[in-house]
């Protein structure tokens, strides 16, 4: 667990990186207003392999508009931070992939190093099998995957069924896919893609 994936900073710049990549694209679109969105990112203390991460994750990448009668916050959907949890948004994904994530007993050890309470390992899985499948982003995504993936399925059915090199390659597709549940200030298309040639 010392020693390579999920511990790799490597890893955590590449997802730094993808999280500029749809914070540009959001930007350049501009507010709903038509006004110009300015930098607002706001801070962040994620629990997670601390040790892996530089400064880049003390913040979530945000913008506010510049039209004084607006002042919109937007922020960007993300591959780092899901939603509100407290903890990486890949570790909430690998702790809930019982089959095709880590093998059980790094799993185990993970949960033990991070010091995950039982509580919230309980609430992962209540997301990921009640409040993730009625997600918009799920409901256009479900349809892609014959045979359907249920929802006491998920998000191991969707890690096993993504292309991808490896366990960190198919992460960072999943991370992607589930991205837009991230943000509520947000909805616009996810036009980021991977490079295979960067993971
Ligand atoms: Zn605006």
């Amino acid at each position: 667990m010392c020693h390579g994936f999920p511990s790799d900073p490597s890893f955590y710049t590449f997802l730094f990186q993808i999280d500029q990549d749809i914070a540009a694209s959001v930007q350049a679109a501009g507010c709903y207003c038509g006004g110009v969105l300015h930098s607002a990112r706001y801070p962040r203390k994620p629990r997670g392999v601390r040790s892996a991460l530089d400064e880049t994750y003390d913040y979530r990448l945000s913008f506010c508009c510049a039209a004084s009668d607006c002042r919109r916050r937007t922020t960007p959907a993300s591959v780092r931070f899901l939603g509100r949890k407290v903890y990486l948004g890949v570790i909430v994904v690998l702790i809930a992939a019982m089959q095709h994530g880590l093998s059980p007993k790094r799993r185990q050890r993970l949960i033990e190093v991070l010091d995950i309470p039982p509580q919230t390992l309980c609430r992962w899985r209540k997301w990921w099998r009640e409040i993730f499948p009625t997600s918009r982003c799920w409901q256009a995504e479900r349809g892609h995957y014959v045979p359907p993936i249920q929802a006491s399925g998920l998000p191991d059915g969707i890690l096993g069924k993504l292309e991808g090199k490896d366990l960190r390659a198919r992460l960072c597709r999943l991370l992607l896919l589930v991205a837009p549940v991230t943000t509520t200030s947000w909805s616009g298309y996810l036009r980021t893609a991977i490079d295979p040639q960067k993971m």
